[in-house]
């Protein structure tokens, strides 16, 4: 078949059935198709080749980012095929808004899915058949009705749309079973071109979805990533001091509206208190009630709330052009959710900004939350032996394992999800399969993959923005640095402020220098080590430093990975650049060191601990001789409570924990998990074992001062 991309002439197709008997008269070319029948001026960027693309047949992954217009993408090639498009698309609501959208544009479009009676599904059938739609919406669970695939089959679409395409694959972020279905059942409705869509898609993936979906000679058009106008800023801080800067940060007008991710409700709800103070604030997340979220929404919308914080998984239904300021205020658990959270920031192409607020512990945080959500396969193995065609309650089976409930109810989740068990909707439990191992270890260890992805985002010394268009493969990117990030720009950052180095930052520099000069490169974690012994320098600070010598030309910063047990371990080396080598004591001062200072609406007293570094060695502030001085009733309490754990457990006082972990634990104060996990020498079984009890001692002590 010769077809002619750029004339919107109709194209003939194969179809045993009558004619279409609505054939709408579509003659002239793309533009007039575009003007007359769609009614848009022009195309936005990238649309006219993937529309020339599809109407030629050819197969094609289109992943551009939400608003950009790939509706368009399929409604048009479809309308110039002249047949019917068939849509397969998850979601009842989307389903009926697009179905709306077209009929009121004037197009034959319906749907079919569980929200439909019977007969109103059964006329659409009809419909289709006689030829009188031009679009048919349907949901993947359909194609599992045995003789719907068949019925569609009697008359072949001219084309076959998948939204949201990123749910057929289980690397992506919303994995959909149903979706698989598609391609097994896909191939009975070919010759058409398939055109698959979505918004978020790494390279991996697109890969599983043009596999998945038996796509051949796909054509990828990987779009649209970079956003020009948000300025994208990082800055290290203690979970503690990030609600104060959130305060700073959005006090000034300029920086509102605002959207605010917090990673759990009690935050959203405590960090909207804080921020109500000030201006006008709200929580939303998925526990409030509809109707407090809906006029949370609107007054949002309307301008009458400045301020929106809202938790990671729910902020999908926001859409609001002049959002200028996106903080997130703990590294989020992926990078496309993040990419996708920054993405809700100046719609309306004027300056924005995205400030993610993160330390290093709180990839430790997720961790610990990974370990609880995946417990160990072991637990699963224990539950699925205990199963049988048999159905018993739940409870039952978990008093009989005498399992924890939390941990129960995870691992039984975990291994319904994976087909181990199947858990009927009156809490009965039954056995599944044998094969639930191996897609949950994928699973698990997918998702570990992606912590350490965004962790290595927020570890990267590199443009933001660039670094976030290549990790989502956009092929027509030229590559270029954005000049706004805080990378690019670290003189224009919000959340830190840019200085010269003090005493103690001119000393560690210029160790750092001679540490890299002796040794000609070393991993990042090493170097922190070495030239701060005893780690007396916060690692933050350092990471603060490390950045600061990489924007000036001085280091160079790599990425590299080995494997332990099984798993990739990345770490960053550093090295002198050519610069750097040539770099004289007496230039270290004129340093420009971009770092976060203290807010001002910090009450809290500073805890850095008591000790400063003198030539590379570790010594004690005069008159200070121990943490413990600073606070001696937490530092007892905690002691003694070392040594009734110890005795309970019949070891020396040290194996609870060392007296250096003691004197941290004194110096930091935690008062959450996430602080907890801040203190060096805590690791997750520290927080696991003690935490509990740890954080109760520190907040008895601490109300009694
Ligand atoms: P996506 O599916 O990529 O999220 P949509 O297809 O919903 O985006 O398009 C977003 C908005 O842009 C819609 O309101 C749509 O009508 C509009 N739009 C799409 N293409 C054009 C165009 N060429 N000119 C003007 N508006 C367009
Ligand atoms: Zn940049």
């Amino acid at each position: 078949m010769t077809e002619n991309p750029a004339s919107a002439t109709p194209v003939p197709h194969d179809s045993a059935v009558d004619e279409k008997k609505t054939r709408r008269h579509i003659s002239g070319d793309l533009d007039t198709v575009l003007a007359e029948v769609f009614r848009f001026s022009s195309f936005r960027p990238y649309q006219r080749k993937v529309c020339e693309s599809v109407i030629q047949g050819r197969d094609l992954l289109l992943v551009m980012p939400t608003g950009s217009g790939k509706s368009l993408c399929y409604q048009l090639p479809g309308i110039v095929r002249n047949g019917t498009t068939l849509v397969v698309s998850p979601l009842i609501a989307l389903m009926e808004d697009q179905t709306a959208g077209l009929k009121q544009k004037g197009f034959a479009a319906d749907r079919i899915h569980s929200g439909r009676t019977r007969s109103d599904s059964r006329q659409v059938c009809r419909d289709y058949l006689n030829g009188e739609l031009e679009f048919l919406f349907i949901a993947p669970e359909r194609l599992a009705v045995p003789g719907f695939p068949e019925m569609l089959a009697r008359r072949k679409p001219v084309l076959i749309a998948i939204d949201e395409a990123h749910c057929i694959s289980q690397w992506g972020h919303d994995f959909r079973p149903d979706y698989r279905l598609l391609g097994e059942r896909l191939p009975i409705l070919r010759p058409a071109p398939v055109i698959a869509m979505t918004a978020t898609a790494t390279p991996r993936v697109q890969k599983d979805i043009v596999q998945q979906l038996g796509m051949v000679e796909t054509e990828m058009r990987i779009h649209g990533f970079r956003r020009i106008n948000i300025a994208i800023e990082l800055a290290e801080l203690m979970p503690s001091d990030r609600s104060s800067k959130v305060i700073d940060i959005l006090q000034n007008s300029e920086a509102r509206p605002a959207i605010v991710y917090a990673p759990t409700r009690q935050k959203t709800e405590d960090l909207a208190g804080e921020l109500e103070r000030f201006i006008p604030a709200a929580p939303y997340h998925a526990g409030l009630s509809a109707e407090t979220r809906d006029s949370v929404q609107t007054s949002f919308l309307s301008g009458r709330l400045d301020v929106i914080v809202a938790t990671i998984a729910f902020g999908m239904g926001i859409d609001k052009s002049n959002v200028r300021t996106v903080i997130h205020t703990a590294l989020p658990g992926s990078l496309e959710g993040y990419y996708q959270e920054i993405g809700r920031a100046g719609r309306d192409g004027k300056p924005s900004r995205a400030i993610l607020l993160h330390s290093y512990g709180d990839r430790r945080v997720h961790h610990f939350f990974h370990e609880k959500s995946y417990p160990h396969e072991d637990i699963l193995k224990t539950i699925h032996a205990r199963l049988t065609d048999k159905k018993q309650t739940s409870e039952t089976l978990r008093r009989d394992l005498a399992m924890e409930p939390e941990e129960f109810e995870s691992a039984l989740e975990k291994l319904w999800i994976h087909g181990g068990a199947m858990v009927d909707p009156d809490e009965t439990v039954r056995k599944g399969h044998n094969r639930w191992h191996i897609p949950y270890r994928n699973q698990s260890a997918h998702r570990l993959a992606q912590i350490d992805e965004i962790s290595r985002f927020a570890g990267s010394f590199s443009c933001r923005m660039l670094y976030l268009v290549q990790h989502f493969g956009d092929r027509a990117d030229d590559g270029r640095p954005c000049g706004i990030c805080d990378f690019c720009a670290p003189q224009k950052v919000s959340a830190s402020v840019v200085r010269k180095p003090d005493g103690k930052e001119q000393e560690i520099i210029s160790e750092l220098i001679s540490t890299l000069r002796q040794t000609g490169g070393m991993s990042t974690g090493k170097l922190y080590t070495d030239v701060s012994p005893g780690s007396a320098f916060k690692r933050s600070d350092f990471e603060n430093l490390l950045r600061s010598l990489t924007a000036a030309g001085l280091i160079a910063l790599t990425e590299h990975s080995f494997e332990k047990d099984g798993r990739i371990i990345h770490y960053r080396k550093a090295e002198l650049t050519g610069k750097g080598r040539g770099f004289g004591p007496k230039e270290i001062s004129t340093l420009a060191i971009t770092a976060v200072p203290a807010s001002k609406n910090d009450k809290k007293k500073a805890s850095s601990p008591a000790k400063r570094v003198e030539s590379g060695k570790v010594i004690r502030r005069p008159g200070a001789a121990g943490d413990g001085e600073r606070n001696p009733a937490l530092y007892e309490a905690l002691r003694l409570w070392r040594m009734e754990a110890a005795r309970r457990r019949g070891v020396p006082a040290f194996r609870i924990f060392t007296n250096k972990v003691l004197d941290n634990l004194v110096a930091d104060r935690p008062t959450s998990y996430d602080e907890l996990y801040m203190v060096q020498g805590v690791g997750p079984y520290f927080v696991k074992q003690y935490g509990k009890e740890i954080l109760r001692i520190v907040k008895e002590c601490s109300s009694r001062l």
